[in-house]
C-alpha cells in the first residue's frame, strides 16, 4: 500500500458567504518531499483552495462546506491559520504581504514566531545563504524591489521551519530572469530540505519544469491531472497552458 500523501484535499467545497460556491468537489493528493502544481486561468478557484488549505477562508466569510483536508494524517480543515502554521504547513500568499516599515531581518524573525528553539540566528544565516542579496538590503523592506520582496516572503516561511510551504503565484510581477531564480532557488529548497512545495501558478512552464505532479483547475474543478511528463506533452495543456504549439 502506497504512503498516504503528506497533504491531501478530499472532495472539498467551498463557499464564500454562505451563497457563493467556488470550489465544486476538489481532491489533490501531495506526497512528502515532493513539488506539485496546482494551474489554472484567473478567477478558477487556485487562491481559494490554498486558502481553504492555511485555515484563511474565515477571514473572508468563506468556508470548507464539504469534504475534508489531511495534512500528517491530521484532519485539518477546521483549523485556524495560526493552528495550521503550528503544525508544520506555511502558505506564501499571493502579493507577498511582507511588512514593509521592518527591515528585513525584523520581517525574517516574524516567520519564526511560532518556534522558541534559539536557533533563530542561525537560519537568518541559511535565508542569506539561498538569498544572497538580501542580506546587502540593510533598509526597510518597503524598499526592496518586487523580486526581493518575493524572495523575502519565502524566506520568511523557511525560517518557521515548515514542512510544507504553499506558494500562491510566487512568479506574479517579476521579470522572467528573476521568475527563473526564484524558481531555481525553490527547487533547490525542495532538494536541500525535503520542503514539500504546493505551488500555485498561471505561469505553467515553469512551475511544471519545477513540480513532480500537476493539477489543473477550471471554474471550480480539477479537468485534468498527472505527471510533469504527461502534462507538458498534453495537446490542450501545450494549446491553453503552454502557450501553443
Ligand atoms: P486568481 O489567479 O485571480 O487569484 P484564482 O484561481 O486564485 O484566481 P480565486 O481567487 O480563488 O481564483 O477566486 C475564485 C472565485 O472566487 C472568483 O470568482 C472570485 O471572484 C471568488 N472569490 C474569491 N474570494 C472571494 C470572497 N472573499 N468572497 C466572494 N467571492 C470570492
Amino acid at each position: 500500500k502506497p504512503q498516504s500523501p503528506l497533504l491531501s484535499v478530499n472532495n472539498i467545497e467551498v463557499v464564500y458567504d454562505d451563497v457563493i460556491q467556488v470550489l465544486r468537489g476538489v481532491s489533490i493528493d501531495v506526497p512528502q518531499g515532493e513539488i506539485v502544481t496546482l494551474l489554472g486561468p484567473n478567477g478558477a478557484g487556485k487562491s481559494t483552495t490554498l486558502k481553504a488549505i492555511s485555515g484563511l477562508l474565515k477571514t473572508e466569510n468563506g468556508e470548507v462546506s464539504r469534504g475534508d483536508i489531511h495534512f500528517m494524517g491530521e484532519r485539518i480543515d477546521a483549523k485556524n491559520a495560526e493552528d495550521v502554521v503550528r503544525s508544520g504547513l506555511f502558505q506564501v500568499m499571493e502579493g507577498r504581504r511582507i511588512i514593509e516599515d521592518m527591515s528585513v531581518i525584523e520581517n525574517l524573525k516574524l516567520g519564526a514566531y511560532t518556534r522558541n528553539d534559539g536557533q533563530v540566528n542561525q537560519d537568518i544565516e541559511m535565508v542569506f545563504n539561498y538569498f544572497p542579496r538580501l542580506k546587502e538590503r540593510t533598509g526597510l523592506a518597503g524598499y526592496l524591489s518586487g523580486g526581493e520582496q518575493q524572495m523575502l516572503a519565502i524566506g520568511r516561511a523557511l525560517m518557521a521551519r515548515p514542512k510544507m510551504i504553499c506558494l500562491d503565484e510566487p512568479s506574479m510581477g517579476l521579470s522572467p530572469l528573476l521568475v527563473k531564480e526564484v524558481f531555481g532557488i525553490i527547487e533547490k529548497i525542495n532538494r536541500d530540505q525535503g520542503i514539500t512545495m504546493l505551488l500555485v501558478e498561471q505561469n505553467a512552464n515553469y512551475a511544471l519544469k519545477a513540480a513532480n505532479y500537476g493539477y489543473i483547475m477550471e471554474s471550480g474543478k480539477i479537468v485534468l491531472d498527472g505527471s510533469k511528463e504527461q502534462l507538458l506533452n498534453n495537446e490542450d495543456v501545450k494549446e491553453f497552458y503552454l502557450g501553443g504549439g
